[in-house]
C-alpha cells in the first residue's frame, strides 16, 4: 500500500506511470505530475488504473511542497530533468517523504556529472530518517546493481569493469537523441573520463574507441568511451576496482551530424545574444529536432547494455558478462515508448517498488549498489527486463 508521486512527463515518465499502473497492490494510489499537466493527462489516459495528474514547477519548492502536501505521497519519483534534482530533495525534505530518481544533479551553467550537490544531502536525509537513492535508471541504476551482483556472487574482488551500452535500433530520422536533447548532447559532448588506479584519466569527447561483439545476433559495433555518472559511485563502493570504464555505441551519421553542430556552435550552453534577446543553442536546438517520444513508433532493433567484468574468485581469475536486451518495437507495444525510454522507466519504477515495499529500508543518500542487488534482479526478470549472465 503506497501512494507515489512521480514528477516528469516525458518519455521515462511515461514508462515508470504506466509500469507503477501495473502493480495497483503496491502503488494504491499514483499521481503524475509535471510542467505541462495535457502530458501527464495523455499518460493517464492510457492507464488501466485511475491516475491523478497535476501541473508543477518543479523548480519552484514551495509549488512542489503544497502539492506533495495536497496528495501525500509515501515517495516522490522525480523522472524530470536533472535540473530539478535538489529543488525535488528540498520539497521531500520539508515533507518528509521518501526520493528515487534515475540521473544526478546537473546545474544548468554547468555539465559536470558530479555526485557532490545530492551527497551533501546525506546529513539531511539520515537526520530525517528518509531515504533518497540516486540513478535508478539504466545507466546509471542497472549498471549499478549487474555490477554489484556480480560482486557478491561471482567475485572476490572486480578489477576492471566495462560498462558497454549499445543501441542497435534504427529510427530512420537524419538525426534525433532517443532521450531529452538536451542532456543527451551535453553528456556526449563533455570529455571521457575513466578510472585508472586509483585516480581519473581525462580523454577528449569521443576520442577513444573499440569494437564490441555483441550476444544474440546484434554483432559488432564501434563504441566510445565516454565519463558516465555511475562510474563515480562504483568506484567508492566496489572492493577492489583497478579501471572502470562506459562506453557507448553511435552511429556515423549521429556522430557527423553532432560535429557539424557543434563546429558552428548548436551545442553550446552559454547563452548567446540573438536580435535583442539571450537564447541557449542547446535549447533551441531542442526546440528544432524530433522529439524523443515521436521516434516510439519508428524505431526497431534492440538496445544491449550490460557490465563486463574481470577480476578474481578463490585465487582463479575470472570474466564475467551481465547484460539485458530490449526490443524497441516490444517496449513500443507495451507502453507506447521505445526501448531507452523503457530501460530507464522501468528500473524507476522498480527502484521505487523497492522502497514502498520495505525491500531497501536506509536512511540518507545512497546510490543503488548500496544495497542488497538480488531483490532488484528479480524485479528486473518479472517487470520487462531479463537478463543474462555469461562467464567468458
Ligand atoms: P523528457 O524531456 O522527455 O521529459 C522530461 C519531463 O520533465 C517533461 O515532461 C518536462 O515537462 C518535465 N519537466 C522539465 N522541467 C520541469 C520542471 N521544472 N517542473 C516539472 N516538470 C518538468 O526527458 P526523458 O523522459 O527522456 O528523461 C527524464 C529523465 O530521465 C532525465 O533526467 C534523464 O536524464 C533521465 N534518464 C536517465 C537514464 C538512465 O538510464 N539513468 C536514461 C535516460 C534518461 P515539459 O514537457 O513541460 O517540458
Amino acid at each position: 500500500m503506497s501512494r507515489i508521486l512521480i514528477i516528469g512527463a516525458g518519455g521515462v515518465g511515461r514508462v515508470a506511470a504506466l509500469k507503477c499502473a501495473q502493480l495497483p497492490e503496491v502503488f494504491t494510489d499514483i499521481m503524475l505530475a509535471s510542467r505541462t499537466k495535457s502530458k501527464c493527462d495523455a499518460i493517464a489516459a492510457d492507464s488501466p488504473v485511475p491516475m491523478q495528474t497535476a501541473a508543477v514547477d518543479a523548480d519552484n519548492v514551495p509549488e512542489t511542497v503544497a502539492l506533495i502536501k495536497q496528495f501525500k505521497p509515501d515517495l516522490v519519483l522525480n523522472v524530470a530533468l536533472p535540473y530539478q534534482d535538489l529543488n525535488i530533495m528540498d520539497a521531500c525534505l520539508e515533507t518528509g517523504v521518501h526520493y528515487v530518481d534515475t540521473a544526478n544533479y546537473e546545474p544548468l551553467d554547468e555539465a559536470k556529472f558530479e555526485y557532490k550537490w545530492q551527497w551533501a544531502y546525506q546529513d539531511r536525509f539520515r537526520e530525517a530518517g528518509l531515504t533518497a537513492l540516486l540513478g535508478s535508471g539504466f545507466d546509471p541504476g542497472v549498471t549499478n546493481i549487474f555490477t554489484a551482483y556480480a560482486a557478491k556472487h561471482h567475485f572476490d574482488e572486480i578489477h576492471v569493469l566495462d560498462i558497454i551500452d549499445c543501441n542497435a535500433g534504427e529510427h530512420g530520422q537524419a538525426f534525433a537523441t532517443n532521450f531529452n536533447p538536451e542532456i543527451n548532447i551535453r553528456e556526449v559532448t563533455a570529455k571521457g573520463r575513466y578510472w585508472e588506479r586509483g585516480e581519473w584519466v581525462e580523454t577528449d569527447p569521443l576520442s577513444w574507441s573499440m569494437s564490441y561483439d555483441f550476444p544474440e545476433g546484434i554483432g559488432p559495433k564501434k563504441c566510445y568511451l565516454m565519463y558516465h555518472e555511475e562510474l563515480e559511485s562504483l568506484v567508492n563502493n566496489i572492493k577492489g576496482l583497478k579501471r572502470a570504464r562506459f562506453w557507448m555505441t553511435f552511429g556515423d551519421s549521429y556522430l557527423k551530424h553532432l560535429e557539424v553542430l557543434g563546429n558552428v556552435g548548436m551545442t553550446g550552453i552559454a547563452p548567446v545574444d540573438f536580435q535583442g534577446q539571450k537564447i541557449v543553442p542547446i535549447q533551441f536546438l531542442k526546440a528544432l529536432l524530433p522529439d524523443p517520444g515521436s521516434l516510439g513508433p519508428l524505431t526497431k532493433g534492440r538496445t544491449c547494455i550490460g557490465c563486463l567484468m574481470k577480476g578474481i574468485k578463490d585465487g582463479r581469475e575470472k570474466t564475467v558478462y551481465i547484460y539485458n536486451i530490449c526490443d524497441h518495437e516490444e517496449a513500443y507495444a507495451e507502453v507506447g515508448s521505445q526501448a531507452i525510454s523503457y530501460t530507464t522507466g522501468v528500473p524507476a519504477m522498480i527502484g521505487a517498488l523497492m522502497l514502498a515495499t520495505g525491500t531497501w529500508k536506509g536512511a540518507g543518500v545512497f546510490n543503488m549498489e548500496q544495497f542488497d542487488p538480488d531483490p532488484f534482479m528479480a524485479a528486473l526478470d518479472a517487470h520487462g527486463l531479463p537478463w543474462t549472465e555469461v562467464e567468458l
